[in-house]
């Protein structure tokens, strides 16, 4: 307020004082100068705040020419000017602080006024006189006291906004200030020799000339400038490109790593999926046999110890899988794993090969024993019963087990021996099968005989023999059975033991059994068609158990009988007790179906199984064939005639008729007739026979009377008697 005052006072007082009489060119050149020439005419010092005015360099010179008045009023005009100037540009300068300038301009140059004129006199007559170091001196002064009056003016406003001291604001300032001072005094000295020297006109002419190189070359400097700023900021953006980029890049090296890091983790899953099984997450096939691969090349290099690997079915897996569904079968699996898992040794390795095989290598073995000993453990521990979904779930395991060799030359060997010993151990109903080599010959034996068989129908190599069945009461031919022979290029006639076990296993019964109806068929409609005679003998078929599971049986049947035109009552089909037995529900439904065609059925080896009684009950069965072991060893009183006996007295009870198998004897004929049997088949009567023989069989039907005197044949009632009093006991 008080500057503001001061400043009021001051520019009134040099109102007041004004004289009207100093107005002259030169005057309006200076105010001019000062004005509209200040406005444009400055300049910032390179690298500094610094800003020079030819506006301050005026004010000295009117303060020289014309006195205290004129230097008030122009620097306080000059001070509005551009504090108008800055507000027309936007700079936020409120009227306050325009008023302020103003004052604090007006108070700046009373002061230097007074102090310069209190210590100099009448300054224009010192300039008038061109006494340099004079007017030097007054310049020096004036200088000092504007810049010690505005230095402090500044450091007092600048210290009120930045709360500093007025003395740090000072100090900060002052040097700026002071550069200011000094470069407008040698200005102030430079116009003030061209006004005196030249006239103010020429002075004129020459600072609008040099105005004029000042601008162009202010042009210049603001061209530098700009274009300076233009680099500054295309460096800038070069800068922020350049670490848009480096952001970019470590985005991409981040993706980078996270895309190697997700495909290490997939390679690794893929190696893992590739050695382990799905289910049990336990080594898979691959992995085992890198396993022994490894093993058998370290026992080859190191002589390392011996190690035995086993191979382990479950059994009835396949049941239990049927008839408990597949989600039951999955957890027994599951619960094997583990059991087996917690039975091997560190350093043993249990696999899973799918299905219900596992294989397990048993390292450092010492001896046969060893081996033995653990597989005994694993069959005791996994017949020990599983607890599923509620359920007590039963299996057990045959395994084979087959010892390193040095002669082992690749993993798949080993395997396969013990695979083999596996199958072993299944036929045998054993828990465990040590290999041996007789066993893989028989198995390389069984390949081969399983190639051949797969050829033999196309080729031509089966045939069928026929063995006549004889009514026992009158001897009299009643009709055959059927039984297959291979006529193989090299091994000669081959029973039915030796292929039909292989066919079943492969599933070549079915077209061997379809072909045997037909071709047996076809021959019994011939014989048939030769005599009436011929026309009520029975052709009997053995069926296989394994026909069962293929649910076109009857319809297959049913066409053969169509097309051969064989009288369905005129063709039986055998099914051994074992087989019926074991899938007594599903069979039941099927031998129905068989018995609506037409046919009759006939249960063969009777007696070797365990018949349930309420089954045979419900089969529609025609014929129950006593089994040859029986027959063979029945003597009068012995267990196996009391079992004959039984066996044709449920046949009896049943409403059945009994043929007894494998009669080599004629005592044999006569105990079957005493107990009441009323057919009979066996070497005794003939061997099976291929077809040609049996025609002559046909022609001569009654040809094994001979074997029974004729007073015994007659007497039929006889024995019919002793059968009822039999079974009455
Ligand atoms: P099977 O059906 O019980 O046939 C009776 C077997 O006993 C025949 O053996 C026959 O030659 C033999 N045999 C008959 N009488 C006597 C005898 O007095 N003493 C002795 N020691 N044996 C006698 P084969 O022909 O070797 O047939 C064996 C088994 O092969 C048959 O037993 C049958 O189960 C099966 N088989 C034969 N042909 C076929 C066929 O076409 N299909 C099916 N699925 N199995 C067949
Ligand atoms: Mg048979
Ligand atoms: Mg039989």
């Amino acid at each position: 307020m008080l500057t503001l005052a001061f400043g009021g006072v001051f520019c009134i007082e040099a109102i007041y004082n004004f004289s009207p009489a100093a107005l002259d060119v030169q005057l309006g050149v200076l105010v001019f100068t000062t004005i509209f020439l200040g406005l444009f005419l400055h300049l910032q010092l390179p690298r500094t705040k610094i800003h020079l005015s030819i506006s301050d360099a005026m004010i000295f010179v009117a303060l020289l020419l014309y006195g205290a008045e004129v230097a008030v009023l122009l620097a306080v005009t000059e001070a509005l000017v551009t504090s108008m100037k800055l507000r027309l540009r936007g700079v936020n300068l409120s009227a306050l602080t325009i008023a302020l300038n103003g004052a604090t301009t007006a108070v700046t140059t009373f002061a230097t006024a007074a102090i310069a004129g209190q210590l100099f006199g009448d300054m224009r007559a010192a300039v008038n006189s061109l006494d340099y170091l004079h007017v030097a001196t007054m310049l020096g002064v004036m200088t000092t006291t504007q810049f010690l009056f505005n230095s402090f003016f500044v450091a007092v406003y600048t210290a009120k906004k930045t709360k500093n001291s007025i003395w740090n604001e000072w100090h900060q300032t002052s040097l700026d200030v002071l550069v200011i001072y000094v470069c407008n005094v040698l200005i102030a000295a430079i116009i003030l020799y061209a006004v005196i020297s030249i006239s103010a006109v020429l002075a004129l002419i020459a600072i609008i000339a040099l105005s004029t190189v000042f601008l162009t070359y202010r042009r210049y400097v603001d061209d530098v400038k700009t274009s300076a700023a233009k680099a500054e900021t295309a460096e800038r953006d070069r800068a922020e490109q350049a670490e848009k980029h480096i952001e970019e890049l470590k985005h991409h090296i981040h993706e980078q790593d996270r895309i190697s890091k997700a495909l290490r983790e997939s390679k690794e899953k893929f190696r893992h999926a590739a050695f382990h099984d799905a289910l049990t997450d336990l080594p898979n096939r691959n992995l085992y046999i890198e396993t022994i691969r490894f093993l058998l090349e370290k026992s080859r290099t190191t002589n390392g110890a011996p190690f035995a690997v086993l191979f382990l079915d479950l059994n009835r897996f396949k049941t239990i899988n049927e008839s408990l569904g597949h989600s039951i079968g999955d957890k027994l699996i599951l619960h094997v794993a583990k059991r087996l898992s917690n039975l091997i040794p560190d350093g043993d390795m249990v696999a899973r090969f799918g299905g219900d095989e596992f294989a397990i290598i048993l390292n450092k073995i010492h001896s046969v024993d060893g081996a033995v000993k653990f597989a005994e453990l694993v069959s005791d521990k996994l017949s020990d019963p599983f607890t599923l979904n509620g359920k007590q779930v039963f299996t057990g395991v045959s395994i084979g087990i087959a010892l390193s060799d040095p002669a082992y030359e690749d993993a798949e060997d080993i395997l396969r021996d013990a695979d083999i010993a596996m199958y072993y151990a299944k036929e045998k109903n054993r828990k465990y099968e040590i290999f041996d080599k007789s066993m893989h010959a028989r198995a390389v034996t069984l390949l081969q005989l399983e190639t051949d068989l797969r050829y033999a129908i196309d080729r031509d190599e089966l045939c069928a023999y026929y063995q006549p069945i004889i009514d026992l009461d009158s001897l009299v031919l009643t009709g055959f059975e059927a039984l297959i022979r291979w006529n193989h290029p090299r091994r000669g006639l081959v029973p039915p033991g030796e292929f039909i076990p292989v066919s079943e296993e492969t599933g070549l019964i079915v077209p061997i059994t379809l072909w045997m109806l037909r071709s047996t068929c076809r021959q019994m409609v011939e014989w048939q068609k030769l005599s009436t005679l011929n026309q009520s003998l029975v052709l009997s078929v053995n069926l296989s158990g394994k026909h069962f599971a293929h649910r076109d049986l009857v319809s297959q049947v049913h066409n053969i009988i169509v097309e051969t035109g064989i009288a369905p009552q005129c063709l039986k089909l055998e099914i051994t007790e074992s087989a019926v037995m074991e899938n007594a529900e599903m069979v039941t439904s099927m031998l129905k179906q068989l018995k609506a065609l037409g046919i009759q059925l006939s249960i063969d080896d009777f007696g070797t199984g365990y018949s349930s009684l309420s089954y045979l009950h419900r089969f529609p069965i025609d014929t129950l064939k006593v089994d040859r072991s029986f027959v063979s060893t029945m003597e009068n009183g012995t267990e196996n005639g009391e079992i004959v006996r039984t066996i044709v007295g449920l046949a009896k009870t049943l409403g059945m008729n009994v043929i007894a198998e494998g009669i080599e004897t004629i005592h044999q004929i006569h105990q079957l007739r005493i107990l009441g049997c009323e057919y009979g088949q066996g070497y005794l009567f003939s061997r099976p026979v291929p077809s040609e023989e049996a025609l002559k069989l046909i022609e001569s039907r009654d040809r094994w009377q001979q074997f029974i005197p004729s007073s015994i044949i007659n007497i039929p009632a006889q024995k019919h008697e002793v059968r009822h009093l039999r079974l009455a006991k």
